[in-house]
This record gives C-alpha cells, structure tokens and sequence, in this order.
C-alpha cells in the first residue's frame, strides 16, 4: 500500500491552494483528481476567476497588480473594506454565515492572494465586467475587482504548474471512493484510479471535491422537487462524492442543505457545463430590461440590487416559473451594455422590430398577456429619475404586482431583443461542518483527527445567496488553511511515530 503525507482529494482551486499550503511543510503531497487532465480543475476552471478581497484603495491593488501609470489614472478603484465584505456576507446570507469562518474568510482575502501571488499566479483588474466607463473613467462598482489572468483556467493551470513544480504528484482519472478510518480518525483514502480500486495511507486527508450539485438524485433529495430539471453550469464531476465519504466515517453536516447558488442560464445549454464555452451561458444583464415567463408575467424585481447581489439566487426563481424558463427582453437603448455572454452563437435569441411582433417569437409564451404585462410595466417606469448604472439609480417603476426597484428603463426603442433562460445550478450551500483550523466535526462535536476540508463542499458559509467572486475566494483562504494545518499534522505524527520508536 503507498503511503503520503498528505493526500488532497479534489483537483480545483482549494484543493490546489490546500496542496501548495501543505507542500510548504510536508513532504510527500497526493492530490488524488477525479477528472481526466484534459478536463481537470472542477468548477474552478469553469469561473471568471474573480476573486472578492478586502482592499483599502489602489495601493492594496498595486500589492497584486501591475498597474501602469495610465490605469491608475483612467480608473476609479475604490475601496471594498473588511467592514463592506461582512456586511455583504451578512446581509445576503440573511445574518445566517457563520460568524467565525466568515471572519476569517473576510480577513484572510487579502493577505491570501498575496499568497497565491508568490505561488506564481498573476492577477489583473476586471474592467471588462466589473466596471462602467465613465466620462472617460472607469468605475468599479461592485466591489468585486480582481481577476487571474486568463480567468478559470488561467487560474487552475498556473495553480496546477505550481503545484508540480513545488513537488506535488496528481493522480488524474483518481476517483476516491471512501476514508480510511477507524476509533483514531481517517488514514487513508479509498481511490480508483483508471478503473483500479487501491488504498493509499496518509498521515491527513484534505476534502476539496466541490458540492453535490452535478448529481440529479442529490439534487432532488436536498434542494427539492424540481431540481432535477436544472442544468449544471460547471463540472460533471461534483457528485458529493467526499460529502458522503466524511458523512459515512462520521462527520457533521452544517449549512443551507436545500439552498445552492443558482442563476439565469440559456435555455438550451447541455446538461453539463462546456468548457470550450465556460460561463457565457450565463444572462446577467437583467437589470436592464424585464424577464416575462410562459404566463406573460414579470415574477421579479430585476433591477432589486447590483446583479453582483442578486444573479445567484435568481436561478431558483426561474426554476419555479412554468416549464422552468423565463424570456429576458431588452431594446435598443440598452444594448451597448449587454454583457459579452450575449453576443456568443449559443444563444436562442430573437430580435423583432415592434413589441407585437417580438411576443409572437417567445416561444412557449401567452403573447398577449405578454404584450399587456410590457406596456403595462412601461407605463409604470418613473422617466423621470435619471438612469445610472453605476449606482442603485431609484429609477423604478410603482403599481405593479411586482416592481422594478432600480435601472427601469421603458421598452420602446427597436429594436427589441429577447433571450431564452432556465435555471443553472453553480453549487450546492450545505456540506461538511469545519471549525477554524479546516478541520472536519464529527456528528458529537470533536475534530476528527487527519480530516480537513475546503471550498464548496463546507457548509454554514453561504445562505440562499451568495456575493458574486467569494466561491474562489472562500476555497483559497480555506485551502490555504486546510492544507498548511494537514501538513503540520501530519508531520507532528511523524515525529512522534519517531519518538515512540526510539
Ligand atoms: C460557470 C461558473 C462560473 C463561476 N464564476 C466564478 C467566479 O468568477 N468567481 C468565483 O469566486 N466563483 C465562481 N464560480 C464558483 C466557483 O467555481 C466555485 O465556488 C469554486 O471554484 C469551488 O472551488 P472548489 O475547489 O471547492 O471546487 P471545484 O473547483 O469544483 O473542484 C472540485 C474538484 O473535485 C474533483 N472531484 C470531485 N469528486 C471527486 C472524487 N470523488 N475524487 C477526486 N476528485 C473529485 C473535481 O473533479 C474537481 O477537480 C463559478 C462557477 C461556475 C460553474
């Protein structure tokens, strides 16, 4: 039987970060990934790869970025404070995160990309997709500024070169099945490694795996009736393998386990994320126009908050609306702002010159219930308060069932655009209780000793909701974590296996 340190199950961003933390003091790190490497690095490789940190102001930025003299001074950074990042957290989590981990989420953001920085990976800022040109400035607006190079995957292949250079072995196509565990904790995985059943020992064990999302009967069991028919925007290989293997050895679950980040996605999407498209699926340009559902109807206020606060939620809304879809429908004013995720081939999508004509083309939709609910809404729209997409404008629309709070503009310049959305699930909130350290509770409230865990499989940090960027960065701060506390486990046993030898 082979024997490690430190085996890391899971192949994304907080596995790799726990495998970088861990190679820093162990000696022999295994990260043990499921997928095949052409399609390694989990829902990380699928992302943005925005980060949401704490930074007091350029200077912070400059730490990470190599910012020219010329960005500096064509853009408005401003600050995103410790102070802003819990009252996000707390407020869309509806004050359920947990207190301690979200502290430490929220404070080690910062100091944690600097880390990932010496670790060789390269950032830069997200003026394609976090900020509006204005006057000439740009201006971020959402507190969500970083990015790596070359997004999901630039993030995951420089992590992945990381981590070989440092000396950590992947096993790819290495799916690990169960712990090896016993009355003194976990030992050891159970893994299958191109189609070979083997045991590997190890002084601590780090579960990476990512959520339950990629499973249809999970999903129906935990998040409800229905979630079956969502489609999954990430990796095919989240099933809630290492869930399972730390609920089987004892482990405690925490967390919103019927709740999951899900969002506007088109319609006819494969059943898994595609890598060659990554996330421009996704419709998030919604707070500028309407959503109509197979009724005709608006069913919710577009415009309720930045999308940065509201797309991660709004999947499950679609997802209850009839036939699980919705129509997203803008006009020519609006269409320079549509976000590049419109403009792929993938798209069902259709374009009409009058409102009359545009309903008869959403496919599935009461037309003229539709064409009531758009002149109703656009009847509703206060013109007179001026459009801003860079603040919460006010701009909203009163007397109707459902409002529009901010960015109502009228529908009345051709020509008028529909897109065709269900609901894509990103990962599931409930999983495995951690305490500070990263390591796993048991069911009576103890550590269990050698088992650590990171990054979408933890519960009791997000609820119902999610600020947009903190998936990766939850996984690194908590990987980091993970893996540096494994490590130093794992070589306090080795010393004392040595000291009881001697
Ligand atoms: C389309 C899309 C866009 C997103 N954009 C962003 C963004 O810009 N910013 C952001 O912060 N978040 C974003 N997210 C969310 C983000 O992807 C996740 O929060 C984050 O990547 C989770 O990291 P992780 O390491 O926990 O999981 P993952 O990156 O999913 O890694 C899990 C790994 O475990 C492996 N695995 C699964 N089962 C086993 C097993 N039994 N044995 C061995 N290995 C196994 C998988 O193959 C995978 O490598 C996005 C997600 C999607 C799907």
């Amino acid at each position: 039987m082979q024997e490690v340190d430190v085996i890391v199950v899971g192949g994304g961003n907080a596995a790799l970060c726990a495998a970088l933390a861990a190679k820093e003091t162990a000696k022999r790190v295994l990260v043990l990934e499921r997928a095949p490497e052409d399609e390694a690095g989990g829902n990380s490789r699928f992302t943005a790869g925005l980060l949401r940190i704490v930074y007091n102001g350029p200077q912070d930025l400059a730490q990470l970025i190599d910012l020219s003299q010329e960005e500096l001074e064509r853009t408005d950074f401003g600050t995103y404070t410790a102070e802003q990042f819990l009252d996000d957290m707390a407020r869309v989590t509806e004050y359920r995160c947990d207190p301690d981990l979200t502290e430490i989420l929220v404070k080690q953001s910062f100091p944690t990309a600097l880390w990932m920085k010496k670790k060789g990976l390269r950032f830069t800022a997200a003026w394609g997709r976090q900020a509006f040109k204005i006057e000439g400035r740009f201006k971020f607006w959402g507190g969500l500024t970083l990015e790596a190079v070359g997004g999901g995957p630039g993030l995951v292949d420089s992590l992945t070169a990381s981590a070989k250079k440092n000396g950590v072995e992947i096993w790819y196509q290495a799916r690990a099945t169960a712990l090896l565990a016993d009355d003194k904790g976990v030992h050891g995985v159970v893994v299958k490694h191109k189609g070979k059943t083997t045991e590997v020992k190890a002084k601590a064990v780090v579960l990476a795996a990512g959520g339950f999302q990629a499973n249809a009967e999970m999903r129906a069991r935990y998040l409800g009736p229905g979630w079956e028919l969502a489609k999954v925007r990430g990796t095919r290989f989240n099933t809630g393998d290492a869930i399972r293997m730390a609920l089987d050895v004892g482990a405690a679950p925490v967390g919103n386990w019927s709740g999951c980040h899900a969002v506007a996605w088109e319609r006819n999407a494969p059943e898994f994320g595609d890598l060659a498209v990554g996330d421009q699926f996704q419709k998030h340009s919604y707070p500028w126009g309407i959503y109509i559902n197979a009724a005709g109807r608006r069913f919710v206020d577009e415009g309720a908050d930045f999308r940065n606060y509201t797309y991660a939620k709004y999947g499950r809304v679609i997802l209850n609306q009839p036939g699980q879809f919705a129509w997203q429908i803008f006009d020519a004013k609006v269409k320079s702002q549509l976000r590049d995720e419109y403009r792929i081939k993938q798209v069902t999508k259709v374009i009409a010159n009058t409102l009359e004509e545009l309903v008869k083309k959403l496919d599935d939709v009461d037309a003229d219930a539709a064409l009531a609910e758009i002149k109703a809404y656009n009847a509703a729209v206060r013109s007179d308060i001026p459009f801003n997409p860079n603040v919460k404008d006010g701009r909203c629309t009163t007397g109707l069932a459902v409002n529009k709070s901010n960015w109502a503009n009228t529908l009345d310049t051709p020509p008028f655009e529909a897109y065709a959305v269900t609901c894509g699930i990103t990962f599931s909130f409930g999983g495995l209780r951690i305490n500070t350290d990263a390591q796993v509770m048991s069911t009576d409230g103890d550590p269990i000793a050698g088992l650590y865990a990171a990054g979408e499989l933890v519960g009791g940090i997000f609820y119902f909701n999610y600020p947009g960027g903190t998936g990766l960065t939850n996984g690194s701060v908590f990987g980091r974590i993970a893996g540096g506390n494994a490590a130093k486990a794992a070589v306090s046993e080795s010393r004392s296996k040595r000291v009881a030898g001697t």
